[in-house]
């Protein structure tokens, strides 16, 4: 029986989504959940998020699982030290043109995390489209090696070869990952590509919420019955197949 490795998003799939990055919460049973969970899965839980690791950590303090960061730029194996892939540098032109253009924009933000830049935008409907254009046509005068990444009220720019799909990738790589079957699950458009490299290697997605509710085999309402489904799952003694696993997605779903 093939084993299933667990995926899953950070932000609007185990956070509620909220103005501002610095201003989560995160619920006080999480990183407990998520500790007993990866030591049942034997280390194949892995959190992919567009934040960088230091910032996952710090939020998720003491749970120091397997991580992948800033879309697949940065990726942290269990135990060991964050690795930053070769792309993970940005132009310092590139960064002030960005900061340029946001200053335009009264209710926009710049969340620099080194290696990709999220602009966030928080005013009118109208403004955020016309920033997310600006932002467009500077990455196409920047050349093919850039690309906007439009999300929830947040446009990340980032080299285009890397994202969360090519993050599960590398990490799939990994010896306690050989034969697994993942468990994806997010919220958001930027985390497409990494159901779609989850499918590829036979296993299951979960959409969280109503953005991208067609887009996977199962679904979630919201973060809360994200935890509750990690709380069972945490607390079962089994060691479950990938049909168990979507019975408890299930049942999470309608409790
Ligand atoms: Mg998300």
């Amino acid at each position: 029986m093939a084993r299933p490795s667990l995926f899953l998003d950070v932000d609007g799939t185990l956070l509620e989504l909220v103005g501002h990055p610095d201003a989560v919460t995160v619920p006080a049973a999480l990183p407990q959940v998520l500790q007993r969970l990866d030591d049942k899965l034997h280390g194949a839980l892995v959190l992919v998020s567009g934040r960088n690791i230091a910032a996952i950590d710090q939020m998720l303090s003491p749970y120091r699982g397997t991580a992948v960061g800033v879309h697949g730029l940065e990726c942290r194996h269990r135990g060991g030290q964050i690795e930053h892939h070769p792309l993970a540098l940005m132009p310092a032109v590139l960064r002030q043109e960005i900061v340029r253009i946001v200053r335009e924009y009264p209710g926009a933000f710049v969340e620099d995390k080194g290696s990709a830049i999220a602009v966030h935008e928080r005013g009118d409907i109208a403004a955020a489209d016309a920033l997310a254009d600006a932002l467009a046509a500077l990455c196409a005068r920047r050349g093919p090696g850039w690309h906007c990444l439009p999300g929830h009220r947040v446009v990340e720019i980032k080299p285009s070869e890397v994202n969360k799909g090519t993050g599960l990738e590398s990490v799939m790589r990994n010896p306690q990952f050989a034969g697994t079957l993942p468990l994806v699950v997010g919220d958001d458009v930027t985390d497409l590509d990494m159901f779609a490299a989850g499918t590829r290697f036979g296993g299951m997605t979960v959409a969280v919420g109503d953005r991208i509710t067609r887009n996977g085999n199962l679904h979630l309402r919201s973060p809360v019955n994200v935890l509750r489904f990690l709380k069972r799952w945490s607390e079962s003694n089994r060691a479950e197949s990938m049909a168990d696993v979507e019975a408890l997605v299930r049942e999470a779903a309608t409790a």
